[in-house]
């Protein structure tokens, strides 16, 4: 680009006219004016859920009751769901099961990864993880009692170093959650596959954004959250993802009727199910699983290449518009900004990074407040438009221009930031 460059609201509007993704946006519910930067907290919520979920209701719970079991396939949900969705991380369709929540699926995977080797004490995580993977990683050495210990690395461009013969198992974050950075996963994967180690990855920031491909990089274990990227709704079901290689020796520890061989049976004798099954554990929302499904059947017409593509041009712009409009007021890009680096997020610190959030949600743009001084702002190229990131900057240099945030009511701090 000339030095002479400035991104203008004709230039965005252009690459609007342009995008081969730009009908998507009709599939979605978004509030009028509403510019939601916000897709990885919450997905927004497609327009057809309410009919379908209706349907759902009126007919398959009210109508067909428990025969809606069998005759709907409810049982089944899991493994159907996590056999659409294996395509989208790279995974085979019996390796993929959409369950509980991302919390417990990492539990259970935990476990059953320490119980692989037997001999090793040492895993090996990331200071600033998600916090939920640290304090898991933290409840499941509790519950074994055996002495492992987490080794927490400072800095990202530590964590190969990190990994060595003692370690038994590597739990990280792909796509970091505050930074938008992204990790190597298949450098790590083969430096522990090299000493012995297995390795989850977590995908929550990654999965239905950004191809992932577990098979090229020979991975052992994932978890993905349903409600991000994925739009599945509110606490929507997480996926879990264990490399059939590994089935044979499975042994997690939430073992209930859904991981039995025979569940209807009923027998007091626990034999697991062989393959994926083994990770379930007892009855899902099929409600929830139902939401999902519907988002995973719309996601499945859509390329993730070209996803990705337009969510790199929307990082870029975003970084571009901030820069160039609101040059003077010192936020500090904590995103990497070579595109190969980062997910579908875009993170700055600044000082007063809580109030100027309030203040942008406050004029209809939805970004996230991340403690202690992140404002961070996440971009699905299916509904997000390249004009929505102008005017975003446009508010943004409006708000610090004016200090709006210095509002007493933008200093409220509620539950849920
Ligand atoms: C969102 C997120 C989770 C969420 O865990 P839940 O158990 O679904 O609440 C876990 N890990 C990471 C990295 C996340 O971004």
């Amino acid at each position: 680009m000339s030095s002479e460059f400035r991104y203008s609201q004709t230039y965005f509007e252009g690459l609007d006219t342009d995008d081969p993704l730009k009908f998507a946006r009709d599939d979605f519910h978004i509030p009028d004016d509403l510019i939601y930067f916000d897709g990885n907290s919450l997905g927004p919520m497609l327009k057809d859920i309410p009919a379908r979920i209706n349907e759902f209701l009126t007919q398959e719970w009210a109508e067909d009751l428990i025969a809606s079991w069998n005759k709907h396939d409810w049982f089944a949900s899991p493994f159907r769901l996590g056999q659409k969705l294996a395509p989208m991380i790279g995974a085979k369709d019996n390796e993929v099961v959409v369950t509980d929540i991302v919390s417990i699926n990492l539990f259970k995977l935990i476990i059953a990864a320490l119980r692989l080797r037997p001999e090793r004490r040492k895993i090996v995580s990331e200071q600033g993880n998600f916090p939920t993977d640290l304090y898991v990683i933290d409840g499941a050495i509790k519950v074994l009692g055996q002495e492992h210990f987490l080794h927490a690395v400072e800095n990202r461009s530590d964590i190969l170093d990190a990994i060595d013969d003692e370690t038994a198992l590597v739990l990280l974050t792909d796509v970091h959650y505050k930074t938008g950075h992204r990790l190597d996963m298949k450098a790590i994967t083969e430096k522990a596959h090299h000493h012995g180690a297995v390795v989850i990855w977590d995908l929550c920031h990654s999965a239905g954004v950004l191809p992932v491909k577990l098979d090229h990089i020979q991975a052992d274990f994932a978890v993905g959250c349903g409600y991000k990227y994925l739009n599945g709704g509110p606490g929507a079901p997480a996926f879990l993802y264990i490399a059939e290689r590994h089935h044979g020796a499975i042994d997690q520890p939430i073992t209930g009727w859904w991981s039995h061989a025979a569940p209807f049976e009923f027998s007091d004798d626990f034999i697991g199910m062989s393959g994926i099954g083994r990770s379930l554990t007892g009855t899902q929302s099929i409600l929830a699983l139902r939401c999902f499904e519907i988002a995973i059947d719309h996601r499945l017409h859509f390329n993730i290449n070209e996803i990705r593509e337009k969510s790199i041009q929307l990082c870029d712009a975003f970084i571009g518009v901030i820069e160039q409009e609101c040059a003077d007021f010192d936020f500090k890009l904590i995103t990497p900004r070579a595109a190969e680096w980062r997910g579908s997020q875009v993170a700055f610190e600044h000082d007063n990074a809580f109030p100027i959030v309030q203040a942008l949600i406050d004029q209809g743009v939805v970004g996230d407040f991340r403690h202690p001084n992140v404002l961070r702002f996440g971009f699905n190229p299916l509904y997000n438009r390249f004009s929505d990131i102008w005017r975003a900057g446009e508010i943004l240099s409006h708000i610090m221009r004016n200090e709006t945030w210095r509002a007493p009511h933008f200093n409220q701090r509620r539950a849920v930031t």
